[in-house]
């Protein structure tokens, strides 16, 4: 089960500002090599309970300036295989052009529910001149305008009626997605697990056509690994291989228990890997990072503590996470990989009493309360673990409002330090009691 939301069209149309507002901030990084800003193309978001991820396809355009119709029709394709729901935005100022109808061809054949968008529709005038794209042949549309706002929540109703209720399957067998830039060594970290043993493969029966899932049984674990390695190997998609890899992952991601992200040590930590990073923990996935290749580097005394260190300030604040030093090629410590991984696992699926809970933490946030605001104390009473897939806390006190974030940071490290959440994303709520 998957809720991805992909945003097609043609450059200008407004796509990004109506990712923007689907993700409710400008989710802009800033890249920690080069310094420089730039824009995520993919996020998460929620509406009516319901949580999807975005694509903006347009952020994968190669030379936006003048594109061309075929790749853009490569992209609309793309997005139809990978993506559950697409979102075709078209521009009412500008009116149909050659490049929409081509892209409304593609979708007119599309079994997936398709949404057009009639963007900057800004004020009641243009609700008229939107007619036009009846012609399309795509039926009904939604008049939007992605810079005020208008429309869109009529547009996300709809889209939300559309998306799985996504209670996530409890798996008894680990799901791993292996994921990570090309070339960072996922193909070669896979076969140094698997070996020649082919036998111990076997793709599990009843996925759907994205049957990215394996089941292995290696070194004593049982696992299903998410594979996102491979395909664009065989696969038509060589000159957008950043969109593909990234939709690859956004899927595999959202598949998964686990998320085990490969680096290539050569390279260190670059911007996508940031991405992939932060994507698994906005989905509260474990996670482990496998710094591959680590035959290439050359090492002194304290090589591997200072590698560590510099992932540690990369990935901050979540650094409680492991991260193991391979070779796939050596296949050096590809065993611990896999135990860490499993490690992470059994975190993400504990669960503590709230007895246990309530006489370990009551105490110890009585003599550290939180700080005192505008002359109010907190009182925290109770707290439990809430039955999620993946950890969660509620605090009960009298005044939840005053509790900063700096206050949750501290609770959360005291939760990691009492029971071992390693590569487990927690979150923390208070509530009125
Ligand atoms: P993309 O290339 O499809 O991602 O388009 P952008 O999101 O970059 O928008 C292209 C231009 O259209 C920008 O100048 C936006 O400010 C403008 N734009 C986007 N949405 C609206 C809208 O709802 N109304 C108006 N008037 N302009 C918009
Ligand atoms: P993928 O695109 O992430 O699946 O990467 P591949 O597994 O295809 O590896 C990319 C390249 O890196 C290949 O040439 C591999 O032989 C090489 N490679 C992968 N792992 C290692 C490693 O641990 N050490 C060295 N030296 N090379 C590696």
């Amino acid at each position: 089960m998957s809720n991805i939301v992909a945003i097609v069209g043609r450059p200008n149309v407004g796509k990004s500002t109506l990712f923007n507002r689907l993700i409710k901030q400008r989710q802009a990084i800033v890249d920690s090599v080069s310094g420089v800003t730039r824009d995520r193309h993919y996020g998460k978001s929620d509406w009516n309970g319901k949580e999807f991820s975005v694509i903006d396809t347009g952020g994968y355009a190669i030379g936006s300036d003048d594109i061309f119709e075929g790749e853009i029709r490569k992209q609309v394709e793309l997005a139809i295989d990978e993506a559950d729901i697409i979102v075709f935005v078209v521009d009412v100022e500008e009116g149909i052009t050659p490049m929409d109808t081509e892209v409304a061809n593609i979708l007119r054949k599309v079994k997936k529910p398709v949404f057009m968008a009639v963007n900057k529709v800004d004020n009641a005038m243009r609700e008229n001149d939107a007619v036009e794209f009846y012609n399309l042949g795509l039926g009904e549309y939604h008049t939007i305008s992605s810079i005020n706002g208008g429309g869109t929540g009529e547009l996300l109703d709809a889209l939300a009626l559309k998306l799985e209720n996504e209670f996530e399957e409890e798996s008894e067998l680990p799901r791993f997605a292996v994921v990570g830039r090309p070339n960072a060594g996922k193909s070669s970290f896979i076969n140094a697990l698997i070996g020649e043993d082919r036998n111990i493969v076997t793709n599990i029966a009843g996925t759907t056509r994205d049957s990215i899932d394996t089941k292995y049984n290696r070194f004593g674990f049982e696992f299903n690994l998410v594979d996102t390695a491979g395909i664009r190997k065989k696969s038509k998609v060589k000159e957008d291989l950043e969109f593909y890899s990234v939709m690859r992952a956004v899927r595999a991601i959202e598949h998964c228990d686990v998320a085990i992200l490969v680096l290539d040590a050569s390279r260190g930590f670059e911007g996508q890997d940031e991405n992939i990073f932060w994507l698994a923990e906005k989905n509260k996935k474990g996670i482990i990072v496998l710094v591959n290749k680590w035959d290439l580097i050359e090492k002194e005394t304290n090589t591997m503590r200072d590698f560590d260190a510099y992932i540690r300030r990369e990935i901050a604040p979540f650094t409680d996470v492991p991260i193991v030093f391979i070779s796939a090629l050596t296949k050096q410590r590809v065993f611990k990989a896999i135990e860490s991984a499993v490690e992470v696992f059994e975190n993400r699926k504990k669960r503590i009493p709230t007895s246990k809970l309530n006489e370990a933490l009551l105490d110890f946030m009585k003599q550290n309360p939180p700080p005192a605001y505008k002359g109010k104390f907190v009182k925290i009473k109770y707290c439990m673990q809430l039955p999620t897939p993946t950890p969660q806390f509620v605090f009960f006190c009298n005044l939840p409002q005053y509790i900063r974030d700096p206050y949750k940071r501290f609770v959360e490290n005291k939760l990691r330090e009492l029971y071992d959440f390693k590569g487990v994303p927690i979150i923390i709520y208070f509530r009125k009691k």
